[in-house]
């Protein structure tokens, strides 16, 4: 996944050359590529170069291991848990590429779209009896529309307002609120998680977003923070919440 981070959005192959060191170009041993483990050993620095590893690799490693823990622990060994831990890998991908470059590769959320809506297939078909169930598919398939419409409607009726008949100038060379990474997202959780929980992401996402923005607002004075990392801890938030976050809504 780290190789993924990097590799992607500078349209690199992520399989070859092997891992490397980007600044002495050094080769990475097996042993220096350990999880968790090798940047510890390594003090977070090139064995060769002393190059500093960006703290970005440990992160990702750990947020892994940890979603994998908790997913194992409350789904077993699942469809439900292969579902979710490949779900929470495009989630982290998307989240560090979209802080460094602000994008997210279609290679995460387009293919996300669909190894989600196949997961989801899946999930309906029955062994014993051997039986069909059309439901998943279709909550699938409604939380890829659900999912991307909302998240396009809301930036298209906000642009419309904000630049063309309030006139606003562009933020920071921007005259689009909403990105299309963040629609295809959207999309993305959609396909994995349905059309409920997707929304219920959709509104709990904003308050995760303007906590952060705030700060961010005050100590940086800057304008535009990337939305895919907020769009994605709500889709986590709502793996486990969801059910109990629509039931105080009264919806059932
Ligand atoms: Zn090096």
């Amino acid at each position: 996944m780290n190789v993924c981070i990097h590799r992607l959005p500078r349209e690199e192959s992520i399989v070859s050359p092997s891992s490397h060191c980007p600044k002495c170009k050094k080769p990475i041993p097996w042993y220096d590529n350990i999880p968790l483990l090798s940047y510890i050993i390594l003090e977070g620095k090139c064995r060769f170069c002393k190059e500093e590893i960006s703290l970005r690799y440990f992160l990702v490693e750990l947020s892994t291991a940890m979603f994998f823990l908790i997913f194992f622990n409350r789904f077993g060994l699942s469809l439900y848990f292969f579902s979710y831990a490949i779900f929470v890998c495009g989630l982290i991908v998307a989240t560090f590429v979209d802080i460094q470059h602000r994008i997210i590769p279609d290679e995460i959320s387009i293919g996300g779209i669909v190894v989600g809506f196949f997961f989801s297939a899946f999930r309906g078909l029955h062994l014993r009896p051997m039986s069909y169930e059309l439901r998943p598919i279709f909550n699938s398939f409604l939380g890829i529309i659900i999912g991307g419409g909302i998240i396009w409607l809301t930036g298209f009726i906000f642009d419309l307002v904000y630049f063309k008949l309030l006139k606003k100038p562009p933020i920071q060379g921007e005259t689009e609120s909403m990105g299309g990474g963040d629609v295809k997202l959207l999309a993305m959780i959609g396909a994995f998680l349905g059309w409920k929980a997707v929304l219920v992401t959709f509104f709990i996402a904003p308050f995760l977003g303007a906590f952060v923005g705030i700060i961010n607002l005050l100590i940086r004075k800057d304008h535009l923070i990337p939305y895919g990392p907020f769009l994605s801890l709500a889709a986590v938030v709502s793996i486990f919440w969801a059910e109990k976050i629509l039931s105080i809504f009264l919806i059932h």
